[in-house]
């Protein structure tokens, strides 16, 4: 088996966080990368762009509510 780049979180762009479907869930219904795995494992885990970027910002405005709110 090839070792595989850009299958963890943080190794992919936000916005392509969980929009394909997880090529070793799919093949073996299940992922070696497990909560960590950038890739959705199953309809319920997979996401639109668009989403991301919701979530993404939804994300931002609430870490950054009490840890550092200089304007
Ligand atoms: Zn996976």
């Amino acid at each position: 088996m090839p070792r595989s780049a850009k299958h963890l979180r943080g190794e992919v762009k936000p916005s392509k966080f969980k929009t394909s479907m997880c090529q070793y869930f799919i093949k073996d219904s299940e992922c070696p990368f497990g909560d960590k795995c950038a890739f959705a494992h199953g309809d319920t885990e997979l996401r639109s762009e668009q989403q991301n970027l919701v979530i993404h910002y939804l994300d931002h405005l609430i870490s950054s509510d009490d840890s550092d709110s200089s304007a």
